[in-house]
């Protein structure tokens, strides 16, 4: 069980306390970014979805044939005992990203100094960074679409969640060198929007949402969930490409990721959406709707955590 400022990980076969998890400088996640993880989060201390990110987890390790050495549903329980053990060091009004992340492990030279052959398996969490992102959920957030191109999927598909994050990395880089606030939102090298360093977009126009398609962005888990709830809410959705002239042209946009679940987009470029609302009122319903879904008020969580 976790105490006093040390979270407890699962590290190839055991509960540790975080400090423990070390993990060799030989290791192909470490050296080559060879490694996959997912991430789900708490509602409420309530794990979400968290057999879909395993699930999503498992295709991205088959993507790049690493054999875990685990099955799926092993996976599902040492996440949910992971949890267990840290749930008491959380204050009732905060929640925490659960993750996994497994990497090809050794290669066999490295093995004369570390014995472990097979994958390397970590399970953790840590508690959401409420108090930086609730300003967003006032004030919605800047987007800036940086000149790096989201990865092209014939050179990596970008539906897998590796370890590699530098291509997206560098785009946020850029974007909040020009902003420092802004999140950027990757175009794909066919000029088209693809996402951000840990979240999908959404345009609203006419009523309808659209979204880009999953060939060249990941599918995220909050992604789908909004696409199903709008769906149930009779609001027609539509996966297509869309490019800038489609975001300067929204009444509304929004960010999906698993911890802001729905964000309202202030602004692309410095060009805000026509409805000239922040959140827009299809924003607003489909929010609602997915507090309804998690039974949870994440946005009120959220705006808790403003300073003063
Ligand atoms: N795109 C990328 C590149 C991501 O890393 C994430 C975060 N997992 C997302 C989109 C959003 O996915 P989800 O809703 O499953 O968090």
């Amino acid at each position: 069980m976790a105490t006093a400022g040390q979270r407890i990980a699962y590290f190839n076969g055991r509960f540790v306390p975080e400090s423990q998890v070390l993990v060799p400088f030989r290791d192909r996640g470490f050296k080559y970014g060879d490694a996959v993880f997912d991430t789900t989060r708490t509602f409420g201390h309530r794990v979400f979805k968290l057999a879909e990110h395993v699930d999503r987890l498992y295709r991205s390790l088959h993507y790049l044939r690493i054999d875990p050495g685990i099955a799926p549903a092993e996976l599902v329980a040492i996440t949910e005992e992971v949890l267990r053990q840290n749930l008491v060091l959380l204050g009732p009004d905060e929640d925490y990203w659960v993750s996994q992340r497994i990497s090809r492990g050794l290669d066999a030279a490295a093995r004369e100094v570390w014995p472990q052959t097979g994958a390397t398996v970590i399970v953790e969490c840590l508690p959401l960074p409420l108090r930086d992102r609730a300003s967003l959920y006032r004030d919605g957030i800047r987007v800036v679409t940086p000149a790096v191109r989201r990865t092209a999927p014939e050179a990596m598909s970008p539906r897998a969640k590796t370890h590699n994050y530098l291509n997206v990395v560098l785009g946020d880089l850029e974007a909040k060198s020009r902003d420092p606030e802004a999140w950027a939102v990757l175009l794909d090298t066919n000029g088209h929007l693809a996402e951000g360093i840990g979240s999908n977009i959404f345009l609203v126009r006419d009523g309808m949402i659209r979204t880009p398609r999953e060939e060249f962005v990941l599918a995220g888990i909050s992604r789908a969930t909004v696409i199903g709830l709008a769906t149930e809410a009779g609001v027609s959705v539509l996966e297509q490409d869309l490019d800038l002239f489609d975001a300067y042209g929204a009444d509304e946009a929004f960010l999906t990721s698993t911890s802001l679940c729905i964000c309202p987009v202030q602004s692309v470029n410095g060009i805000a959406p026509r409805s000239g609302a922040v959140p827009g009122p299809v924003t607003r319903q489909l929010t609602d709707a997915y507090r309804r879904f998690v039974d949870y008020d994440f946005v009120a969580q959220y705006l808790k955590h403003l300073d003063g």
